[in-house]
Formats: C-alpha cells, sequence, structure tokens
C-alpha cells in the first residue's frame, strides 16, 4: 500500500474522532497506520473519541482473526492516551477537574485548575488576579470535617453563594490558617486552633502534618495507627519505606500537583529510607 494512502486515510478518519483537543493526533495517527498494517480495509473509517480521559476506538470486523488483532491494537492505544496529554502529547496523567476525568501533563492541569495563592496584601489569588481579600471577610464556615472552607464578603453574606475551597487544592490548610480565626463560630474556632496545634511530623512524607492519625499532607497513616500494619509489613522501616515508595511513583498525580502546597513546614532532618534498586524492584512488581 502506498504511504500516500496511508496518509489520506489517517487524515480523513483523524476528523471521526471526537476528543478534546490535538495532543492525541499522533497517538490516534500511529493507531490508524497499525490497524492498516493489520488488515484493515481502508476503504472502510474508523470511529473513536474520549471517554473518562482515555482513548476509545470503535471498531469491527466480521472475521474473528482480524477482530482480535484490531482489539489489541485499540486497547494498546486505550492504555498509552491515559498516559499522554489531550491538550499537548506530552506525558500526562488522568486528572480530576470538578468531577470531570481528563488525560493532562502537569502544566495543562494546572492551566485548567490554578493553584491558589495569598499575597503580602492579603489577597487569595489565582494566576497572580486576586479574587477576594481576607481583609473583606465578614464571616466563615467549615464544612466536611473541616476539609471545605466557605467564606462570605459583605455582599454575599446573605446569598448560597460563598467563596469555596477544598482541602483537594494545594494551599488549602495555608489558608484555612490565614482566615481570622473571630470569623468563625467558637466551636470551630477551637477545631482549628487544635489543628494547628497539635500537628506532628510525618516520616512519611516529612511534612509537619499528622492530625488525629492521618497525614493532611500525604494521606498516610502514621506507623501502628492501624493494627493491620504490623501484620502487612512486619516492622515500622518496611511501612515507611512502601509509604515512601508509592508517593515517588506517584500514579495518581496528587505529590506533582502538590508540589505547590505550602500548607506544612517540613521537616529538615526528614529521610528517604528507599534505595534506588528498591524502588526498580518495587516498580517491577507494580507494573
Ligand atoms: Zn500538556
Ligand atoms: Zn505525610
Amino acid at each position: 500500500m502506498e504511504r500516500q494512502d496511508i496518509n489520506s486515510f489517517i487524515e480523513r478518519n483523524l476528523k471521526n474522532f471526537s476528543v478534546n483537543s490535538t495532543g492525541w493526533n499522533d497517538l490516534i495517527g500511529r493507531m490508524l497506520s497499525e490497524l492498516i498494517a493489520a488488515g484493515w480495509n481502508i476503504e472502510h473509517d474508523v470511529f473513536g473519541k474520549e471517554k473518562f480521559g482515555g482513548l476509545r476506538c470503535y471498531i469491527y470486523s466480521e472475521d474473528e482473526e482480524l477482530n482480535a488483532r484490531l482489539k489489541k491494537i485499540t486497547h494498546k492505544y486505550a492504555r498509552l492516551s491515559g498516559k499522554t496529554c489531550e491538550i499537548c502529547g506530552g506525558e500526562g496523567k488522568l486528572r480530576i477537574i470538578n468531577s470531570w476525568e481528563t488525560t493532562l501533563c502537569i502544566h495543562h492541569f494546572i492551566d485548567q485548575k490554578p493553584i491558589m495563592e495569598i499575597d503580602e496584601k492579603q489577597n487569595i489569588i489565582y494566576e497572580k488576579k486576586p479574587v477576594l481579600n481576607l481583609e473583606d471577610i465578614v464571616k466563615a464556615e467549615v464544612e466536611f470535617d473541616l476539609k471545605q472552607l466557605n467564606l462570605y464578603i459583605k455582599n454575599s453574606i446573605n446569598t448560597d453563594e460563598p467563596f469555596s475551597f477544598s482541602s483537594q487544592d494545594p494551599n488549602y490548610y495555608l489558608l484555612l490558617k490565614a482566615v481570622p480565626l473571630h470569623l468563625f463560630t467558637e466551636d470551630i474556632q477551637n477545631r482549628i486552633s487544635d489543628l494547628f496545634q497539635n500537628l506532628q511530623d510525618c516520616e512519611i512524607c516529612g511534612h509537619k502534618a499528622i492530625y488525629h492519625q492521618s497525614c493532611l499532607r500525604c494521606h498516610n497513616e502514621p506507623w501502628s495507627a492501624s493494627k493491620y500494619h504490623e501484620e502487612e509489613y512486619g516492622e515500622k522501616l518496611e511501612y515507611i519505606k512502601e509509604c515512601q515508595m508509592d508517593i515517588f511513583i506517584d500514579e495518581d498525580g496528587y505529590e506533582e500537583y502538590f508540589e505547590y502546597d505550602c500548607s506544612f513546614e517540613k521537616n529538615p532532618g526528614h529521610q528517604i529510607l528507599f534505595t534506588p534498586t528498591e524502588i526498580e524492584e518495587y516498580k517491577k512488581l507494580l507494573f
């Protein structure tokens, strides 16, 4: 078959893929080439789309053997799409933006879900743009066990639309600490003070972020917080090592995003306990 025919088949069929951007074009092109090489008749169009952050390709043949070959190829590219940014084609991960799943590199993820910061003038800012000044807040409340913060300014006090922040976003606890305590009801004031006064060092991630036997930064429990730890890991060193390796591998991209989090102090003496050989062995077990 002529290269030219393959190219025009790819060009024509790219339009049949309902995807969010152009980042997967190269991936789709390679998949279409492989489908042809496997025996697909180029007279017939191929269709596909993005679903839950992955590439889906709908292709079927009555010929069972061909069908098996086609499936193998489309599955391979579905897997590859899960690691490819939908916008730029760079290395991506499955991310969740307001309950919508999408595969993005860290830069395009932050474009969609900017990091909140607080500047020296007490402004809460996103992408250098202030959205709210801490001094303008007239009422503050928390929900979901302090994991969501709602802030009201004078104009929004009687509406149901506060400025809301979630612990799933970097710098959340930095903000919670910065909001003047007297804006909360008294029992919440006590809970917030208790949280910031009783944080303990986490030996796993190295942040002073353990509260009520769970790390607010890496979400691991300290050793022996659960009776299963000893059963499963035998000793503390093995437990910490494995949790640290999971952080390092960062399968869900959480660490990459939370690198920008300044909520908790870092312990300067924190130690990474696994060796390069151990992480290689561990990856082999996982993937
Ligand atoms: Zn990207
Ligand atoms: Zn931690």
